[in-house]
């Protein structure tokens, strides 16, 4: 959405989300608030706990516990390393905040847990308890709790490893720089590539996966080193700067002399305040030579969190390494969204129901359009490019052009009597899809 709004303007943006209003069925909804209870904190005695490492458990309570509005009720914080989280884990975590607290949890925006509602007198049996589960690390949203996207883990679109660098530069501050395990001004965001889900370019010091190029042609991870952002508060936020792009084994050097220098330098501003006194040139400056490609080492061509010397590789999503008939795979998410338009349809949902129609529709069509080799991208594109490859062809007969068909949704008010056709009509129209299809892989036989 970020690089539609940058190509359209906020304006033009915002006068196509208008004029997609039609479709919604409900402009508000009633809420009942008396179907959602409140959280209810048990009242429980509490556990002897012995905890023989009181340093250990000051700090942690220090970073960790957050004191409620709620008077005597305490949040903990769980710092959820790259925000995995496990089912045996969870189950065990679900049974305590039953019992001990108030049977809720919120996963929160850093790929953290928070568990509210914890009377004082049991926050040393929450930690005896997570420390058993391995969630007892200090630093809960703390210059040490590094936010990273999935990467090249899983994410097909990743460029380097976001998740591997993440780990590497939480080990640094750990044992470099202890003192940022309480501090919370410094936020630490990471993201495989350019689409920012690791929210890179929102944090005061971002690193942005990217590849580099050497002159003999081999190519090595890197990160773009991203300096300046973050959320001020009150709606307002600031992008981070590219500063500069370094090869991925730097990156923690880099971060060494950031905060090497905002340490020496601060007089007690904080970072975000030292970046702008400072500006990009400066900050440039300071890494401009860790930049250089012309001393790359072999390490320097295997990324963080892996053994294997990098190759630069982007594929269409989250699906690694699966051999697939992918037209016959958008048949079947075809038939499976007019099943959804009819479950919604039958839960008197018709905006839904359409929506899924539609979607199933979108989907026919860029399943066809890809059995030709034709690359698609938006939505608008597919319509347009089936449209004129196989409607205006006469290739294949709709009765009217895919255009009208599709674009209803844009004109009919989302009635139960518009929701049954439209689902009827993506029905047809994927039985016609197929059909072509089938006909077409017969003649290559
Ligand atoms: S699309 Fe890019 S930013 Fe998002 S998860 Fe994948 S690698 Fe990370």
């Amino acid at each position: 959405m970020k690089f539609l709004i940058k190509d359209l303007g906020l304006d033009a943006f915002k006068a196509l989300v208008e004029a997609e209003q039609q479709a919604i069925e409900f402009k508000t909804v009633t809420i009942n608030e008396a179907n959602y209870t409140a959280s209810t904190p048990v009242i429980v005695q509490a556990p002897q706990v012995n905890i023989k490492n009181q340093k250990a458990f000051k700090l942690w309570q220090s970073t960790n516990v957050i004191p409620q509005k709620q008077t005597d009720y305490f949040a903990i914080g769980i710092k959820v390393l790259l925000g995995d989280f496990y089912t045996d884990k969870a189950r065990l975590l679900a049974d305590l905040v039953d019992n001990y607290a108030a049977g809720e949890i919120r996963l929160t925006l850093r790929q953290n847990i928070v568990i509210p509602f914890v009377k004082l007198d049991l926050i040393p049996f929450f930690y005896q308890e997570l420390k058993k589960l391995g969630f007892a690390d200090p630093g809960y949203n703390k210059a040490v709790d590094i936010t990273a996207c999935p990467g090249t883990d899983t994410c097909n679109l990743g460029i380097s490893s976001s998740t591997g660098i993440a780990q590497e530069l939480e080990r640094v501050i750990k044992t470099e720089y202890p003192q940022y395990l309480e501090n919370k001004d410094l936020v630490i965001k990471i993201s495989g590539c350019m689409n920012a889900c690791g929210q890179h370019n929102m944090a005061n010091i971002g690193f942005q996966g990217m590849s580099i190029r050497t002159k003999d042609k081999l190519v090595a991870p890197a990160l773009q080193v991203l300096l300046g952002g973050g959320n001020k508060g009150n709606g307002t936020a600031t992008f981070a700067d590219k500063v500069v792009k370094v090869p991925s084994r730097r990156g923690p050097e880099a971060l060494r002399r950031v905060l090497n220098d905002y340490e020496a330098n601060t007089n007690g501003k904080l970072f975000a305040a030292y970046y702008q006194e400072k500006g990009e040139k400066y900050f440039y400056d300071l890494l401009r030579d860790l930049s250089s490609i012309d001393n790359l080492t072999p390490e320097d061509f295997i990324d963080w969190g892996t053994k294997e010397t990098y190759i630069k590789a982007i594929g269409v999503g989250e699906c690694a390494g699966v051999v697939i008939d992918l037209i016959a795979t958008l048949f079947l998410e075809s038939e499976e969204k007019i099943e959804e338009a009819k479950a919604a349809f039958e839960n008197k949902v018709y905006s839904g129901a359409i929506y899924e129609a539609y979607r199933s529709m979108v989907n026919s069509a860029k399943a066809l359009l890809l059995s030709e080799n034709i690359s698609t991208n938006t939505q608008a594109g597919i319509i347009s490019q089936f449209e004129e490859l196989f409607v205006d062809t006469k290739k294949m007969d709709l009765g009217c052009s895919f255009s009208d068909l599709i674009y209803q949704i844009k004109e009919q008010p989302p009635t139960e009597d518009f929701a049954i056709n439209y689902i009827k009509s993506a029905e047809a129209f994927l039985t016609i899809v197929r059909e072509s299809r089938a006909q077409e892989m017969a003649k290559r036989i």
